[in-house]
């Protein structure tokens, strides 16, 4: 399976790639061709980048023009995890990756089927998740199955553990202070970077980069289910949904934000496949906390409307 794998990549083609936060569709850094494949299947437009896997932080190295202490304080506790960095590109990164933006996201993937098929490889893949742009991300062998039929081959490395796209860091250290800002909230809280970085004697300050950079996970309409969704906040009854529909489908997350993490996109693929007209979410006063946050980011985003 694996050497299958790499000589697809080696034939500038395509993996489904397991990862611990969602399968990804991989490529060749270093393959225009792969590259360009990647954005067609998912009928992905160019403006929105690619994330780069790497199966060590030499690997990571040579793509950046410089790479801060910050870096190597987070990728000592985080990496291989679900936290991509965002930092200055080196002229070896091709601009279809990165969109034509001066920095690059990186990160290390914490699935072993994932570092070695880059290990074996010999460089990093550009991967983003393996579904068609702005649908429900893939969890599971088969979703990437269902998504792309026989158009790419697959590594089954089982259900996603983490089960939520990776947390996406932006860094510019300072001499002084260290600008920072989450471009994407993921499953690595900001309270543990912030922890973690504050410990070892950076200065943090936000980089407000708002309008500079535009993250398309941050889009509104992302991770959308086949069929509308609409989130009902505790207190408001049913009666309440403004669009007209007739039947519902009530989906049910668990009550431990991990493991709801883990259901997530399963669980919205599911509840899409039945009679029903819509798909229900009933958002509860205990949601709370970061985790949450992070489940009702993608919720908020797959969702048509929210009451
Ligand atoms: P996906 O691969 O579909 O999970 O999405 C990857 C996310 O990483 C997208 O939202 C990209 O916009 C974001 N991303 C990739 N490269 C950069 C970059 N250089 N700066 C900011 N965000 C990036
Ligand atoms: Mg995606």
């Amino acid at each position: 399976m694996l050497m299958k794998a790499i000589e697809l990549l080696k034939n500038d083609d395509l993996v489904g790639m397991p990862t611990e936060t969602v399968y990804g569709l991989a490529g060749s850094i270093y393959s225009e061709i792969a590259l360009q494949k990647i954005f067609k299947i998912k009928e992905r437009p160019f403006f929105d980048p690619l994330i780069i896997h790497v199966s060590n932080t030499e690997e990571a190295k040579i793509l950046v023009k410089n790479w801060p202490k910050s870096a190597d304080v987070l990728t000592n506790k985080f990496w291989p995890g679900p936290l991509t960095l965002v930092l200055e590109k080196s002229n070896l990164v091709n601009d279809l990756i990165t969109s034509g933006l001066p920095t690059v996201a990186i990160r290390m993937p914490n699935h072993p089927m994932a570092l070695d098929l880059i290990k074996n490889f010999g460089s990093p893949l550009a991967a983003p998740s393996a579904n068609k742009f702005k649908k429900t991300s893939p969890t599971t062998f088969q979703h990437v199955k269902d998504e792309f039929l026989d158009e790419v081959y697959v590594l089954d490395g089982g259900s996603c553990s983490v089960g939520l796209e990776s947390t996406i860091l932006f860094l510019n250290e300072k001499e002084d202070y260290l600008e920072i800002e989450i471009l994407r909230k993921g499953f690595i809280k900001y309270s543990e970077i912030e922890k973690i970085l504050i410990e070892n004697g950076f200065k943090l300050k936000n980089a407000k980069l708002e309008n500079s950079i535009i993250v398309p996970g941050n889009m509104k309409n992302h991770y959308m289910p086949k069929k509308p969704l609409v989130i009902l906040t505790e207190g408001n009854s049913k009666e309440d949904i403004k669009i007209k529909f007739k039947t519902s489908f009530e989906m049910n997350l668990s009550n431990s934000p991990e493991i709801a993490a883990r259901q997530l996109y399963s669980h919205l693929r599911l509840s899409s496949q039945g009679q029903e007209d819509i798909i229900i979410f009933k958002k509860m006063s205990w949601h709370t906390g970061e985790l949450w946050e992070v489940i009702f980011d993608r919720l908020s985003k797959a969702a048509t409307e929210i009451c």
